[in-house]
């Protein structure tokens, strides 16, 4: 089976050094394993996706002197694909619906931290955990609520203990990669929403979601996804859907503090072009 790879930006503002690395990592693996690289629109969150970002992305890439196999897959217009998987977790019981506000969580996980005099607990993202408020107290019927993961009977349906994902662990002389089972903790994510109140949909579902429609097998993205990842096996395990590989690359701010400062980090790809930089300068830059 051909290895695919992906590279699944989000179009709310444009590229830069730090997306480059991520999209030029993936060039170079997905060749390295004879694959093939899908390219995604993560734009769920119309608020903040914009059309003129989408053909921005387009440009930067295609100057990169990237090219990708297959249709691009945009997230927005495949919102049925993230329903139905909905509809199969809802059916057995797995969401609740919650109507709480971004106050009345914090709030809530407040009062519980100072009953059990403890600091507040906060998922790997650093928001306050879920203190079951709407599990208490559902919300009133038409109510726009958010939709959120029975985490307790998730954890109970899969047997978490048993649940893992293949961890790149570095290449072999051969030039091939090396794989570590590591075990998973998708717990730290407390009661997840899984379909937000503003759309019906919710970046965990739909990377899952997506990545198992385009038989994405291998999954290389920045470290600062890598605990999404627990919660991300946890939902494959609960929708019966394959477990890529995954690859948590380091952030470069991390590997080249000193050379690339975050404002260079954060400079957007555009720019170095218009002030002369070439292609494969930015390869260069980056150690490809
Ligand atoms: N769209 C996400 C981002 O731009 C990446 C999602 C992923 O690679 O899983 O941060
Ligand atoms: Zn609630």
């Amino acid at each position: 089976m051909q290895p695919v790879f992906r590279f699944a930006p989000s179009p709310n503002g444009l590229l830069h050094l730090g997306h480059a690395y991520s999209a030029l990592l993936n060039e170079q693996e997905a060749r390295r394993h004879g694959g093939r690289l899908l390219l995604r629109i993560e734009d769920i969150d119309r608020l903040r996706s914009r059309s003129e970002h989408v053909q921005a992305i387009f440009e930067d890439l295609d100057w990169l002197g990237l090219a990708f196999d297959g249709p691009v897959r945009f997230q927005s217009a495949h919102m049925d694909d993230y329903s139905k998987a909905a509809d199969s977790l809802r059916q057995r019981g797995l969401l609740f619906a919650c109507d709480c506000t971004r106050q009345r969580v914090a709030q809530e996980a407040k009062t519980r931290a100072l009953l059990l005099s403890d600091q507040v607990s906060t998922d790997p993202d650093g928001a306050p955990l879920y203190a079951g408020h709407c599990l208490r107290t559902p919300p009133q019927p038409d109510q726009p609520v958010a939709w959120r993961l029975r985490m307790q009977a998730a954890l109970q349906a899969v047997a978490v203990g048993d649940l893992s994902y293949q961890a790149f662990a570095g290449h072999t002389e051969s030039g091939g990669s090396d794989w570590l089972t590591r075990p998973v903790a998708p717990q730290r994510w407390g009661d997840a929403v899984l379909l937000r109140k503003d759309i019906a949909t919710s970046y965990h579902l739909s990377v899952v979601v997506d990545d198992a429609l385009q038989g994405v097998t291998h999954v290389v993205r920045g470290r600062d996804l890598e605990a999404a990842t627990d919660l991300h096996r946890l939902l494959q395990a609960l929708l019966g859907l394959p477990s890529p590989h995954y690859y948590h690359h380091d952030l470069i701010t991390d590997t080249d503090g000193a050379k690339l400062a975050k404002s260079r980090m954060s400079k957007p790809l555009r720019l170095w072009r218009e002030e002369g930089a070439t292609p494969r300068m930015i390869r260069s830059m980056l150690g490809f």
